[in-house]
């Protein structure tokens, strides 16, 4: 794949990168080496202040930032805008929190003194996707740096241009030459630069291709990973429900980012007692979407980042009609410059059909009728995967259902999912292993050393 910006609201090419030669790698991973020893000899009061710096940054310009996401991949500015300022915020959160989360912990034994150290591992490789730009990168650079890791960026080869800026806010924050580097590099180099000794662990956000090919690259090398891969999250709304917050936070929970997020909500799992009136609501503020130019601050859909993206969607929903659903609204690519794709939803699909059973990453919404809450829990876990869930109900007995039985990293209870700082991030099943954020987003990549004195 060519490393290069493509405007996705038009097709056009605007900026292509030469990848690093190979020896540019080589002084890549002997810079991140060196800054790791200073790194992780540092005081930690260093590493917050310059991730507070990094906040103070990201808000300042937003607005630019915004506006680069905006023309790499196409989400609508407003978002784009908000995400800057999220990545803000998870910078805050660690500039904050992270002496007290790296503190040692006293454990009382025998020993005359005994307690764990939190410290750091080394230069972290981090393969990142292209669908949120710099929150993906932040939430995993943000608690990494803190900790005295130093960060090694593969991004996704349609977004360089965030990629680079994500290093200079890094660097201008006051973190040293060396402790983010970005690699503008494909695919390919990625077990090369895994297999190298300076490299500790690796993290990546993707695909299950991606997440196969990285897990298994690191398993042969011993080195830690944390996978975040695909989701095709349920939406189940049971009778006590509120209607209309269901219904517009479904649509939300649908489209955020052009449909194209893990922890998007991608199928509606509705009772039958009210899944006709779900529906009819559901596809009404569907079809009244405002879709266009996502510099324009009114559009609430753009276009999808690559025409690949919009190839595979167009295909999962055409076999889908095939297969006997019924196209409430959408349905279709808009015959415009751009990869622009309808807003769609789908009813009556047999469960097997592509856009129920697969990941759907663009606005294409699978609408699915249980008549009870067994059947409901069931079909949210006939899917092997298990990122998020988002259920919808007023009685305390389905809730606590839910919440335990749903097979997922987050349960959501009258709200759509979306990752917080604070709060640990991550899937089961083929949706991936490990967490990012909160405490336990920290520890993945921490030594967590037992010290004992006699
Ligand atoms: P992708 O094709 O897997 O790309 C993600 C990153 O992996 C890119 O940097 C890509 O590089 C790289 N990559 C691809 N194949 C690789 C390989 N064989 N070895 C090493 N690196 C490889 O995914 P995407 O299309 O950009 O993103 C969409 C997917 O990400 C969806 O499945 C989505 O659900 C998932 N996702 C998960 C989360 C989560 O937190 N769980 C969040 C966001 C997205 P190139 O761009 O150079 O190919």
């Amino acid at each position: 794949m060519t490393i290069a910006t493509v405007n996705p609201a038009t097709g056009e090419t605007l900026r292509t990168f030469t990848p690093l030669p190979e020896a540019a790698i080589e002084d890549k991973l002997a810079a991140a080496e060196k800054a790791y020893r200073a790194l992780r000899r540092s005081p930690i009061k260093q590493r917050t202040a310059a991730l507070l710096k990094a906040a103070e940054l990201l808000d300042a310009e937003k607005e630019a930032l915004g506006k680069l996401m905006t023309l790499e991949m196409g989400k609508p500015i407003r978002a784009a805008i908000a995400e800057a300022e999220k990545c803000a915020w998870v910078c805050r959160y660690y500039g904050e929190n992270a002496e007290r989360f790296l503190a040692p912990e006293a454990v009382q034994t025998s020993a005359k003194e005994s307690y764990v150290l939190f410290q750091p591992i080394g230069p972290v490789l981090a393969v990142m996707p292209w669908n949120f730009p710099f929150w993906q990168v932040f939430r995993f650079a943000a608690p990494a740096l803190a900790a005295g890791n130093v960060g090694l960026l593969k991004h996704a080869s349609n977004v360089p241009q965030c990629a680079l800026a994500i290093e200079d806010i890094l660097l201008r924050a006051g973190f040293q030459e060396g402790a983010f580097q970005t690699l503008l590099v494909g695919p390919e180099l990625v077990p090369r630069i895994l297999a190298d000794d300076r490299v500790a662990a690796a993290t990546l956000t993707g695909s299950e291709g991606a997440g196969r090919a990285v897990g298994a690259e690191a398993g042969k090398q011993i080195k830690r990973t944390v996978l975040e891969l695909g989701g095709s999250d349920p939406f189940i709304v049971m009778p006590s429900a509120d209607l209309d917050a269901a219904v517009t936070t479904a649509v939300k929970a649908r489209t955020i980012n052009n449909g194209q997020s893990c922890i998007a909500a991608k199928r509606f799992i509705v009772h039958e007692s009210i899944a006709p009136e779900f529906e009819r609501r559901f596809a009404e503020v569907m079809s009244r979407l405002k879709v266009g130019d996502p510099m324009d601050p009114a559009t609430e859909i753009g276009p999808l980042a690559t025409e690949r993206v919009r190839a595979d969607i167009e295909a999962q929903v055409e076999a889908s009609l095939r297969a006997g659903a019924r196209a409430l609204t959408g349905g279709k690519r808009l015959d415009r410059p751009g990869y622009f794709y309808e807003p769609t939803a789908l009813a009556d699909l047999p469960h097997d059909a592509p856009a129920a059973a697969e990941e759907t990453f663009g606005p294409v919404a699978a609408l699915l009728r249980v008549k009870t809450l067994d059947e409901a829990i069931d079909l949210a876990n006939a899917t092997r995967f298990g990122l998020g869930a988002s259920a919808w109900t007023q009685d305390p007995d389905e809730r606590e259902r839910l919440a335990t039985e749903v097979d997922a990293g987050a349960v959501f209870i009258n709200a759509m999912v979306a990752s917080d700082p604070r709060l640990p991030f991550g899937g089961v099943k083929q949706s991936g292993y490990g967490r990012e954020l909160g405490v336990y987003g920290m520890r993945e990549f921490q030594n967590i050393k037992t010290v004992w004195v006699q």
